[in-house]
């Protein structure tokens, strides 16, 4: 947790009404739009003057909750985004450790920025560009932490149905729905209090997961139908090519929760799935693991990325197949 030193500083910073950006990193996900957006309207409730902005657009799936459509996207309004942030006293960081995570035009822009960054996130090797840091890899979501600052600022009987829809949605998405191995006693006591304020829980499971469209079926099909098992590796990886996504007409979030059906075969611990993108000229790939194996560590010494010890991302800027062969020749040395 911050200092209580820190938490002074905040409580005197935040006594007055400021002008305050909150961003989110690129390709926001659910706890990142959740942690954006609770920490927003607690914000507004404290009289302050407050814009999300996110590095890009955020997906569809998430377009329901309260204030999305408030949010403003860097890259499609850079000069007016630019000039909200430098008019603004205070910058909240949520959901990632370093400004690289907001991309190039968006990292160059807050690193012009004199006003104080105060970061809340869970992910390992934070960077050293906020004055305050709440950097914590053992909570399961920065919505978690959300809650937990708001607290400590002694503001808890704030959190009222709005914020705590935002936070319960990142909480949601970023434990796989309550199974993965940070999910605490604490985390259900916190989603006990939500419900108590009158979060309608089994309405938001289905916003976020029976609410696809036939063409992101179709998606998961194709993934599926290219996945191939290395059994001698306990690996398995799936891709996707942007023609194939193009034919089967995908839109922003589709693919979004794909690469966690390569986990869910016996005996395999450790599964990728590369997506191409033509636009951005890259291959995003994502990582998931179970039991020991580190795919942070492995995403951050062989692909350019990082994220957490069972679920991480990285990059590559080689076409699909040398990425897969690449991929394929890292397996050999290294115990999974
Ligand atoms: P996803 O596979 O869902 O995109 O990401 C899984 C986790 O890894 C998330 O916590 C995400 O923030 C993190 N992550 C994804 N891509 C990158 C990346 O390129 N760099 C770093 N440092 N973390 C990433
Ligand atoms: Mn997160």
């Amino acid at each position: 947790m911050m200092t209580s030193q820190d938490i002074a500083e905040i409580k005197s910073l935040l006594a007055s009404p400021k002008k305050i950006a909150l961003i989110p990193h690129r390709n926001p996900d659910g706890d990142a739009m959740g942690s954006n957006l609770g920490l927003y309207h607690f914000l507004k409730l404290k009289g302050h003057d407050v814009t999300v902005i996110s590095p890009n657009e955020f997906p569809d799936f998430l377009n329901w909750l309260p204030a999305s459509d408030t949010v403003k996207v860097f890259e499609k309004d850079s000069d007016n985004c630019t000039a909200i942030l430098k008019n603004c006293e205070i910058i909240f960081t949520l959901d990632f450790n370093v400004l690289s995570r907001t991309g190039d035009m968006m990292e160059a822009a807050l690193k012009e920025l004199t006003a104080p960054f105060i970061m809340i996130d869970h992910h390992q090797k934070p960077g050293d560009y906020a004055k305050y840091m709440f950097s914590e890899p053992n909570y399961g979501s920065t919505c978690e932490m959300v809650y937990h600052f708001i607290n400590a600022l002694g503001e808890g009987s704030l959190i009222d149905k709005t914020i705590a829809t935002c936070l319960y949605t990142g909480i949601v998405t970023d434990s796989g729905s309550f199974r993965y191995p940070l999910t605490t006693g604490t985390t259900h006591r916190i989603v006990a209090e939500f419900i108590d304020k009158g979060v309608d829980n089994s309405e938001i499971h289905s916003l976020l997961y029976d609410n696809h469209s036939h063409n992101r079926l179709q998606i998961l099909a194709r993934a599926l139908h290219n996945m191939k098992v290395l059994p001698e590796y306990k690996t398995s990886y799936t891709y996707l090519s942007q023609e194939e996504l193009n034919s089967l007409g995908h839109t922003k979030g589709d693919t979004e929760g794909i690469v966690n059906y390569g986990l869910s075969m016996k005996d395999i611990n450790f599964t990728a799935m590369f997506t191409e993108n033509k636009e951005e000229g890259i291959i995003k790939i994502s990582f998931r693991s179970k039991d020991g194996f580190d795919v942070n560590q492995y995403a951050r010494e062989h692909f350019n990325g990082g994220g957490h010890i069972n679920a991480a991302g990285g990059k590559s800027n080689e076409n699909l197949e040398a990425t897969l062969q690449k991929f394929i020749a890292t397996l050999a040395n290294i115990k999974i």
